[in-house]
């Protein structure tokens, strides 16, 4: 029994040595072939996981799963992480201002920073098509055009951020490209797959996507040519359409026998709701991957899952009235 106790003791004594000695210096020092990536979006997240595959990375998400992405404000946290990163990737749009300002301020001389903007055409915002435009006049500013942020949204987009994403690991750890690249290859498979499946439904498609919600779908209804009205513009706040814009969306529904009104993820749904009480119109999602919620989260959902549940929800909204 003694023994016993002595060998628990040493034990012991053991523990509090590796967690006062060994664990401060393999923090110092990570382990050679171990790789820190911190992204700002869900997208970026999601495909630097995706390329990373089988292989010993870490990966954090800056924005909390659930979070509005447009109101996020790095915590002294974040920052450290960033700055301790072997990869950083951002998308940098107007959401991400304070990117800029937080780079320049920290030593990043260790860091493979990819901005996901740098990576595609850019297209100014959005105007066609959008009931509400945001009014700007009110802070005094003359109404600038900006580039639209929400470039993943279009499959063509994610496989050349994916490329981009695939070249920055390359480049961090060369000794395994075979597997980034391998993974790359397996991720263009499953987007082109996508692609193709929403150039299908174009080429088939009968009436106009209502979105009683923002809209952030401008590079993707550019690559497929759909027809669509919507509330609001892409990073509008607003949550409160006018009558004038209920009864436009109620007039177009009822008179195009539209089956299907769409809203976004992680949303308010009053206008959609309102909409689907007055004209029998069911409701469905259009995730703009903005983020996805805890839940989804932690079950592992990826882009092309997401971009796969999007493509059967058009496709019924598209669908509809050729089948009844
Ligand atoms: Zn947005």
């Amino acid at each position: 029994m003694k023994t016993f106790i002595k060998v628990l003791f040493i034990l012991s004594l053991i523990g509090i040595f590796s967690t006062l000695f060994f664990l401060p210096i393999n923090e110092q020092k990570p382990e050679k072939h171990e790789i820190k990536v911190v992204t700002t979006i869900f997208p970026a997240y999601d495909i630097a996981r995706s390329i990373s595959k089988d292989t010993d990375v870490q990966n954090k998400m800056l924005i909390q799963p659930g979070s509005d992405l447009h109101n996020y404000e790095p915590s002294p946290r974040d920052i450290v992480d960033i700055k301790d990163s072997d990869i950083f990737i951002y998308n940098g749009g107007e959401s991400e201002e304070w990117v800029q300002k937080i780079i320049s301020e920290i030593d990043t001389t260790n860091t493979i920073i990819i901005r996901m903007m740098d990576s595609v055409e850019l297209k100014v915002e959005n105007k066609d098509g959008i009931l509400e435009q945001e009014v700007k006049e009110a802070e005094g500013t003359e109404e600038q055009e900006e580039y639209d942020e929400h470039i993943w949204t279009s499959p063509k987009n994610a496989i050349k951020i994916a490329e981009s994403i695939a070249q920055a690991f390359k480049n961090s750890n060369p000794d395994n490209t075979a597997t980034y690249q391998r993974n790359l290859v397996n991720l263009t498979k499953e987007m082109n797959k996508l692609d193709e499946g929403f150039h299908e439904l174009a080429n088939k498609k009968t009436g106009t996507l209502i979105v009683a919600d923002r809209f952030p779908f401008k590079y993707f209804v550019d690559e497929y040519g759909f027809d669509y009205v919507a509330a609001f513009p892409g990073c509008s706040d607003q949550t409160e359409a006018s009558a004038k814009t209920i009864a436009e969306l109620s007039k177009l529904i009822i008179q195009n026998q539209e089956k299907v009104i769409f809203h976004l993820e992680l949303t308010n749904t009053k206008i959609a709701q309102t909409l689907a009480d007055s004209t029998g119109a069911r409701q469905l999602t259009w995730h703009s991957l903005h983020n996805v919620s805890l839940e989804d989260f932690n079950a592992g959902y990826s882009y092309v899952d997401i971009m796969t549940k999007n493509l059967s929800n058009l496709s019924e909204a598209l669908h509809d009235r050729i089948t009844n």
